[in-house]
């Protein structure tokens, strides 16, 4: 692990590991013992100028790089990722209080991520552009934005961290990251891996510091170029609101409250085991989590009673015990589920299993027990709002009207998972899902290369995700010129 430790109170700018200028530090804990594990450094508004000025000074030198030797660094930093894959996973997993083969396969989807751009960066082309007469010649040209910010939660920090900082430096810009201060590890340990892959200093940089603070400046800061924003809803307005003073573009991915729409001809025998893990994998606490189960009324008593069956049989520990589900990740998102949880009975859900804080056997851990509400209603917060926590709800429905009114009946609109054998149903739901992602007969998007990580409604707007991703992170210049008539010599 030493090849891999992060300094203490430390952050990465211009290359190097700086102290915050006033010296302060974050402690960063472990969810499974509350104990601190770490501290790294307190970046306020200073640091972030010093950090965006590190960024702006890389700018030109990292725009002028040619395409192919900025893919040639990109894939040696996926090598380098592939190489210490145990490490990153251990960072994120105490980090997070995810499973340590939830680390591991967070980190696999990490290295392909940075692999495809690596792969993309010579492959970013502009048109030429049809012409009124030959004596006219057109075209358009992608360029970078110059300095880019990027700020993620502390869910999925390495997945987040590459997928916005991949395409952005394989496109020529540079970047100020800001991660949560709950979890930086894994994005400090893949910023070194960057560094030692040959990223200039400057190019990347990343600095820790709390919302209010590092957040704030760098969103507010004069001289960044591109903010791209990975949270949720209400902190999405308040960056969208940051970035009109100096009308920078933004890109929004926030919260959802992703449907499971099973219809009764659906494979039940893929589709329990799929709608379990999509509420269970990292305790809940994913953007595209299935936190809503949406069932036809004439399969309702069965799915439910083994919905519950499965999720009862969920094991859940500290992170190296590698068991099915691990802790919240914090105190505030402890109380935040719990509150939840003390809500939904008097509001009329009927628990069926779980609801209690879990487990005698793990008192020091932000724990909660897997959960189902059954018999909720529209009206109440559970099905509405974003609980991020291993709490799902079931609504029955009847006939394909109600399905897709349900479907759609919440603000956000991410991911819509639908399962049937009728796949003209299929796609026609599909194509009434507002959502920006859709999966059929499986949960999110297993099997497809690049898929673009779309949303609509509360839930953002971005292209992220595959080849469109490199395009958010390049602005369009159209060039006209005229062809003057020279006396030939
Ligand atoms: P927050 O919105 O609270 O925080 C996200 C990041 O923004 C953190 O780094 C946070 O710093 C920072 N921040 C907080 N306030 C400000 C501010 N005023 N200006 C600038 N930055 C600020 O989200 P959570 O950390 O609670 O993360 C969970 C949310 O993220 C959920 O809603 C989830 O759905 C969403 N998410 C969305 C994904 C997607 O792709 N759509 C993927 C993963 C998660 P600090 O930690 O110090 O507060």
């Amino acid at each position: 692990m030493a090849d891999l430790d992060i300094p203490t109170a430390r952050q990465l700018i211009d290359g190097a590991w700086t102290a915050a200028a006033d010296g302060g530090e974050l402690p960063v804990l472990d969810p499974a013992t509350r104990e601190t594990i770490q501290s790294v450094a307190r970046a306020r508004a200073v640091d972030v100028d010093h950090a965006v000025a590190a960024a702006r000074r890389a700018a030109p030198g990292w725009a002028a790089t040619s395409p192919s030797e900025r893919g040639a660094i990109l894939r040696r930093w996926a090598d380098l990722i592939g190489a210490h894959v145990e490490q990153l996973a251990e960072h994120e997993s105490r980090d997070v209080g995810k499973p340590r083969s939830g680390g591991r396969l967070n980190m696999y989807i990490t290295q392909g991520i940075v692999d495809y751009f690596a792969g993309a960066a010579d492959k970013l082309t502009g048109v030429t552009l049809p012409t009124r007469t030959p004596d006219y010649f057109g075209y358009t040209r992608p360029e970078p934005y110059g300095v880019c910010a990027v700020i993620i939660p502390w869910n999925v920090p390495a997945v987040l961290t590459v997928a916005n900082v991949a395409p952005a430096l394989a496109a020529g810009n540079t970047v100020v990251l800001k991660p949560s201060e709950i979890a930086p590890l894994s994005p400090f340990a893949l910023a070194e891996l960057g560094r030692r892959a040959g990223l200039p200093p400057g190019v990347l940089n990343v600095v820790t510091g709390l919302g209010p603070e590092a957040g704030v400046a760098l969103t507010g800061h004069p001289d960044i170029d591109h903010i791209s924003f990975v949270g949720s809803t209400v902190t999405g307005r308040a960056v969208m609101r940051a970035a009109a003073q100096h009308l920078v573009p933004v890109k929004l991915e926030l919260g959802g409250k992703s449907p499971n729409v099973v219809f009764a001809d659906a494979d039940l025998d893929v589709a329990i085991p799929a709608i379990i893990a999509s509420i269970t994998e990292n305790a809940g606490q994913n953007c595209y989590a299935g936190s809503r189960l949406l069932v036809e009324e004439s399969i309702r008593a069965q799915v439910v009673e083994r919905v519950a069956a499965g999720m009862a049989a969920i094991r859940t520990g500290p992170w190296d015990q590698d068991l099915d589900m691990g802790p919240l990740v914090s105190q505030a998102q402890y109380e935040r589920v719990r509150g939840f949880l003390a809500e939904a009975p008097s509001a009329g859900a009927r628990l069926v299993t779980g609801g209690e804080p879990a487990t005698a056997a793990f008192d020091d851990g932000w724990y909660v027990a897997p959960t189902v509400f059954d018999q909720v209603d529209s009206d109440m917060r559970l099905a509405r709002e974003e609980v991020f926590g291993p709490v799902l709800a079931v609504q029955g429905f009847r006939g394909v009207d109600e399905a897709v009114a349900l479907m759609n009946g919440t603000d956000f609109g991410l991911l819509a998972c639908i399962w049937t054998s009728d796949v003209s149903r299929a796609l026609r739901v599909a194509g009434q899902a507002r959502a920006g992602q859709v999966a059929v007969n499986q949960f999110h998007d297993a099997g497809v290369i690049g898929f673009p990580f779309n949303m609509q409604k509360e839930s953002g707007f971005s292209r992220g995700g595959g080849y469109a991703a490199l395009r958010e992170y390049t602005q369009e210049k159209a060039v006209a010129v005229r062809l003057l008539d020279r006396p030939s010599a």
